[in-house]
C-alpha cells in the first residue's frame, strides 16, 4: 500500500522550517500533496493562494515525491480524496502544541483512520514561522536564510510595491 500524507499549511510565504518538515517527511512516506488550505481565522494573508502555490512549487523542485495543490474546505474531505492515511505537521515551541491539540482531536473525530504525525522542527527553525519572515521583510530586514531565494525576492518585491 502507497503511504500517502498531506502536509497543509497556509504557507504565507513558504519557509526554510516548511521545507525541513517536507523533505525529512518525504523520507517516510510515499508521496506527500503539499495543499495550501484556505484558512478561514487568518484572512490577511499577503501572497494570493495562487503566489504561495508557485513559491511552494519552486523551492520544493528537488523534492520528487511531493504534489504541491490547494484546497477549499476540510482538511479530512481533501485527505479523504487523495487517499491519505495521514496527516504531516511540523510543531515548533509549546505554543504551538494546544493549537495542534485541538486541531488533531477534530479531525480525529471526523476520521478516525486518518492519523496525524508530528516531527519536531529543527533547532535552527524553532522561532521561525511566516509572520516573522513578514514582519522583518516589511521593514526591510534580512531573511535570506530564513526562506527559499524564490520566497525572499517574492517578499522583496511585495514590499517594493506596498
Ligand atoms: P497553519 O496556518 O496551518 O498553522 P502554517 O503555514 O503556519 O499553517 O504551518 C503549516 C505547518 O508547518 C504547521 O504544522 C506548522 O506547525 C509547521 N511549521 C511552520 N513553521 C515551522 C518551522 N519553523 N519549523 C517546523 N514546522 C513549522
Amino acid at each position: 500500500m502507497e503511504r500517502i500524507a498531506v502536509c497543509p499549511g497556509s504557507f504565507d510565504p513558504i519557509t526554510n522550517g516548511h521545507i525541513d518538515i517536507i523533505k525529512r517527511g518525504s523520507n517516510i512516506f510515499d508521496k506527500i500533496y503539499v495543499c495550501v488550505l484556505h484558512n478561514s481565522e487568518k484572512t490577511s494573508n499577503l501572497f494570493t493562494t495562487e503566489e504561495r502555490l508557485r513559491l511552494i512549487q519552486e523551492s520544493t523542485i528537488n523534492i520528487p515525491n511531493i504534489i504541491v495543490d490547494s484546497f477549499n474546505g476540510l482538511l479530512i474531505d481533501y485527505a479523504r480524496s487523495v487517499n491519505a492515511q495521514a496527516i504531516l505537521r511540523g510543531l515548533r515551541a509549546v505554543s504551538d502544541f494546544e493549537y495542534e491539540m485541538r486541531i488533531t482531536s477534530m479531525n480525529r473525530k471526523l476520521d478516525r483512520d486518518i492519523d496525524t504525525f508530528f516531527i519536531m522542527t529543527d533547532n535552527s527553525y524553532s522561532f521561525l514561522s511566516s509572520s516573522i519572515v513578514k514582519e522583518v521583510a516589511k521593514y526591510h530586514g534580512d531573511v535570506s536564510d530564513l526562506v527559499p531565494s524564490v520566497v525572499n525576492d517574492a517578499l522583496k518585491q511585495k514590499f517594493k510595491q506596498l
